[in-house]
């Protein structure tokens, strides 16, 4: 059967190659080498197949692979990559845009055919997951559009007000101000929410608001009519879609403008009054904290699971269950961010052990973990602090400890995920994109206004900014520049969210130093695909530089960065830390023994009980060679040295085998000191570490010295 296949390449040699492959097939092949084009033609023509290049003339081959689905969901789609690329780049291009084939060049070309053919004959293509924001039919979004729709008549109002105090007060320019703001902000989230037609109509308002600023539209009779119609279109727009949600796209809104309608809804909006604390975050927590305790002791504490923003302005899911095997279960079914134990004073065993046993799941190394306690006993502190547990004092009100319990988790280090800073006045708009980031289990927090901004940053530590370009006070094009003349805050990835698209604008994004720039409405996928792209890029560049490869923990230079953060806020605060040097024993005849790969795999391993063992807040590295080093926060050395010493027990404990597969067990010595007993400078304390392990080494090794 002929197939008619566009092949979208700017390379000669190549499009000519892949050309003749496929008519060779009895295929009709199209070559075209701009994006654009071809957009037209798919507009107007039917193909079975697009065959897409990594460069064409006026596009990259990703952003046309965007475009083509967005125009498509059905056409299936080639991509011929000029270059490998990370893992994660195919999972998106394949799973996210349904591209049904990667080919690299160069071609190959009996192989090329063959797939070519598989495709036609199996046709991979077909609607598995949406793409886009609009069109798409999972349940976050319907329920986005939903809460979209309760708050648009509110929305509609303060834009209606805002334009009549104009009319009234022709002076005034700031409620003109508002009123282009109001306009701009409908247009841009109506049309992320799929709600095409009202965008548009919310465009050409803020147009005509924009010339009467500008006085290109005199503010006269006519002008004011010509305002007044759209305002009616808009409200049309509104009406329909609050009256019959699946009328989102209903054409009719154009044909039948009635004011008394618009009027109505305008009414019935009244009495329903604004619900802008629309929760759009069910279904994508930030941040998920799991509370195990009895249930009798849950109850006579009143405290209740929720689900709401904490101080910090980060979305928190509290989750509550009542035994190990329960806990066990969320822990693998979920991704969970911290968990909090309530601990037995008589038996504290299956408390310690849940907890060790939480963190021995695959992704868990670095789970924070926290008990409620009433004991003080230093044997606990010891025992908790080795199973990776936070012990935290019961105060009077148990419901008050639990809240102050899961802020301290949720500050106690994020576990790794991606912190996203949105910067956007438009909270709806900030709704809708937090809630596509909160799924793929990124940290969201918002600011509605820049001029906090450095601040915010030092706090909240993003890994990733999205920047609004038209805000009240600042644009965001000088918020970039400000942020990138911070020394600290230079290398964080900053994107442009804007319903501007003009190469103007395009340009002066990247001037001020952008390092994206996604275009409003946002289509889903694009956002995610450029923003995880982006992420992966500087974890992957982080990772490099500050992560040991073999056993994962922090090399030296991150360690001391990390340190010296960690004496400063305890030098700060009056607080305690512990610092610990420790050194495998004998390795060098381990390595002469059993092999260097043996050597290897201990090291891996004692990595892994260091990453396991402890709270997430205490610090761990690697020295150096068969040389470790441990930062504990806030406990003496006495505590520190219980805790470790159930660690050497545990290392001496694990069988190794060699080269050859010999059985043998290793060991470590380590020194331990504390601030200020033992210094009051990192260098001193290190000093008299290392002093203590040469001790422990003289002393017979496998042992810890800690006075
Ligand atoms: P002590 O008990 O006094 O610490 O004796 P030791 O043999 O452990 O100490 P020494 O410092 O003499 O030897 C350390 C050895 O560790 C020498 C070096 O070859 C080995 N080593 C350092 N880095 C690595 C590594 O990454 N892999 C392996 N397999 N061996 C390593
Ligand atoms: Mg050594
Ligand atoms: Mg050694």
């Amino acid at each position: 059967m002929l197939r008619e296949v566009i092949l979208i390449e700017s390379d000669q040699n190549v499009a000519e190659l892949l050309k003749t492959l496929i008519n060779a097939r009895g295929h009709q092949v199209t070559t075209i080498d701009s994006g654009k084009q071809a957009l037209n033609l798919i507009q107007t023509h039917h193909y079975d197949l697009a065959i897409v290049g990594d460069e064409l003339s006026d596009i990259d081959g990703i952003g046309m692979i965007i475009k083509l689905r967005q125009e498509s969901s059905q056409l299936p789609i080639v991509f011929v990559s000029k270059q490998w690329r990370d893992g994660l780049v195919y999972k998106q291009l394949t799973r996210d845009l349904r591209v049904d084939l990667i080919v690299h060049r160069p071609i190959k070309a009996a192989l090329f055919g063959a797939q070519i053919e598989d495709i036609f004959v199996h046709g991979k293509g077909g609607a598995k997951t949406h793409f886009d924001m609009t069109g798409a039919d999972d349940s976050v979004y319907k329920t986005l559009q939903a809460n979209y729709i309760k708050v648009l008549p509110d929305r509609l109002m303060r834009l209606q007000n805002a334009i009549d105090l104009t009319k009234q007060f022709p002076q005034d320019h700031a409620t003109l101000l508002e009123a282009i703001r109001l306009a701009h902000n409908l247009k841009g989230t109506a049309a992320s929410c799929g709600f095409g037609i009202l965008g548009e109509s919310a465009g050409w308002l803020e147009k005509a608001l924009d010339a009467l600023k500008n006085q290109q539209l005199k503010l006269n009779e006519t002008a004011w009519e010509e305002i007044g119609l759209i305002v009616k279109l808009v409200q049309a727009n509104v009406e329909s879609l609050t009256q019959d949600p699946t009328a989102r796209v209903d054409k009719r809104a154009f044909a039948t403008i009635d004011s008394t309608g618009a009027a109505a809804s305008l009414a019935a909006a009244d009495n329903t009054a604004p619900q802008d604390n629309f929760d759009v975050f069910d279904a994508s927590a930030s941040v998920r904290v799991l509370v195990v305790a009895q249930k009798e002791a849950l109850a006579a504490s009143g405290f209740r699971p929720r689900f709401a923003n904490n101080q910090a302005g980060l979305n928190v899911q509290v989750l509550v269950c009542h035994d190990r095997d329960e806990a066990l279960e969320k822990a693998n079914k979920l991704t969970l961010d911290a968990v909090l134990i309530d601990i037995q004073v008589d038996a504290p065993g299956p408390s310690l052990n849940l907890a060790r046993d939480l963190r021995n799941l695959p992704g868990y190394d670095s789970l924070p973990v926290a008990f409620l306690s009433t004991s003080t006993q230093e044997k606990y502190v010891e025992d908790s602090t080795h199973a990776g547990a936070s012990l935290l004092f019961e105060s009077s009100e148990k419901a008050d400890l639990i809240e102050d319990a899961i802020d301290y988790l949720i500050n106690a280090r994020q576990g790794g995920r991606p912190r996203i800073l949105i910067v956007d006045d438009d909270q709806d708009f900030v709704k809708i994109v937090a809630s596509a980031l909160g799924q793929e289990g990124m940290l969201v927090k918002s600011l509605d206004d820049a001029t906090n901004i450095v601040q915010s940053m030092q706090n909240f530590r993003p890994d990733l900014v999205l920047l609004d370009v038209l805000m009240p006070i600042v644009s965001g094009f000088d918020v970039c520049r400000m942020i990138r003349s911070q020394p600290a805050l230079a290398d964080i990835p900053i994107f442009f969210l804007t319903a501007q698209t003009g190469l103007e604008t395009r340009l002066a994004a990247f001037e001020a130093g952008a390092d994206d720039y996604l275009p409003k409405p946002v289509a889903r996928v694009e956002l995610l695909t450029r923003v995880k792209l982006r992420l992966e890029r500087s974890r992957m560049l982080k990772e490099r530089a500050d992560k040991d490869v073999l056993t994962g923990l922090l090399s030296r230079r991150a360690f001391m960065q990390e340190l010296t953060e960690l004496a400063e806020e305890s030098k700060r605060n009056g607080l305690i830390y512990s610092i610990s040097l420790l050194d495998i024993d004998h390795f060098k005849s381990v390595n002469d023994t059993y092999g260097h790969f043996a050597g290897d795999r201990v090291l891996a391993t004692f990595g892994q009980l260091l990453r396991k063992r402890f709270r997430v807040e205490d610090v761990r590295g690697r020295w150096g060679g068969e040389e470790f080093v441990v930062a504990f926060r806030h406990i003496s050395r006495h505590t520190a040295a219980g805790a470790m010493q159930r660690a050497l027990e545990e290392f001496c404990a694990i069988e190794f085998a060699g080269d050859h597969d010999e059985k043998f067990h290793a060991s470590f010595s380590a020194g331990l000191v504390s601030y200020p007993e033992d210094g009051e400078t990192i260098e001193d304390l290190l000093k008299g570490a290392d002093n203590r392990l040469y001790q422990a080494k003289k002393q017979g090794r496998n042992r810890i010295v800690f006075k």
